[in-house]
């Protein structure tokens, strides 16, 4: 018998302790769990196999992981459940639509997807960092919509195309086409005078819009509510945020201490 609940009562997922799950709001045996899924968030061959987290703070923005993020969050159930219902299905899909290196610049990824699963996907991913206690994860501030987004991932509700409206930019190396390779976590932008938050993993930026109305160029690139699936290559020479961050990695110089 173990004497205590914490890290001595391990499963597959790791450390476990008991609280307050935030998704389904009961009491229960937390699970330990990456705040992005193992299968988009590994770490490819970025700066000496490390993550990198992009906060904006300090000089350089980032600063390498050896592991990503991890937190208990919720319990076993829920774990189960967003892995079989958003996870799984979500991975399984993009095998078949991934971006090829080298990316070539004018050209795009087409899809249908179930509108469902790969949207709540990326809803579920920000909600987790929004619920999130991590010191690195305060500046994603969901406030109401943490109910409201809670609510769509339990009942499997994706709400119309504008709704949380997702899309994604892939992002290259305009030199040689090659892909972005570090996972960045939720960064809250504001667009349009709209806040959206933006999350860097398989090569992509995705990006949420909070607001309702505005930032009309990302919700032309919007998934769309008939699975209709659109994803437009940025090179990341040319992203605002990504500047300083990607000449470190792509060009493999060193990092600077954090
Ligand atoms: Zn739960």
């Amino acid at each position: 018998m173990p004497s205590r609940l914490d890290c001595s009562e391990r499963n597959s997922g790791g450390c476990m302790k008991l609280g307050l799950c935030k998704l389904c709001l009961r009491e229960g045996l937390l699970q330990k769990s990456h705040i992005f899924p193992k299968s988009v968030a590994k770490p490819l061959r970025g700066a000496k196999g490390h993550l990198l987290e992009v906060h904006g703070r300090g000089r350089y923005g980032v600063e390498p992981r050896q592991d990503g993020l991890k937190e208990e969050l919720l319990c076993t159930e829920c774990e189960a459940f967003c892995n079989t219902n958003y996870e799984v299905p979500f991975r399984d899909t993009w095998k078949k639509l991934r971006p090829v290196e080298p990316w070539v610049p004018g050209t795009m990824i087409q899809a249908k997807v179930d509108y469902s699963t790969f949207k709540l996907f990326h809803l579920l991913n920000l909600f987790r960092a929004g619920i999130s206690q991590l010191v690195e994860l305060r500046g994603v501030q969901l406030g109401p919509h943490e109910a409201v987004l809670r609510r769509m991932i339990l009942e499997g509700d994706p709400g119309e195309t504008q709704q949380y409206a997702v899309a994604g930019l892939i992002l290259f190396d305009k030199r040689d086409g090659s892909l972005m390779h570090f996972n960045g976590y939720p960064k809250r932008d504001i667009r349009d005078r709209r806040t959206s938050y933006s999350m860097i993993y398989l090569h992509t930026e995705w990006i949420v819009l909070i607001s309702k109305g505005g930032a009309d160029m990302v919700r032309r690139l919007a998934l769309q509510q008939d699975g209709a699936l659109m994803l437009i290559g940025h090179p990341w020479q040319e992203h605002p945020i990504l500047a300083e961050m990607a000449s470190r990695t792509v060009g493999k110089a060193e990092l600077p201490p954090p």
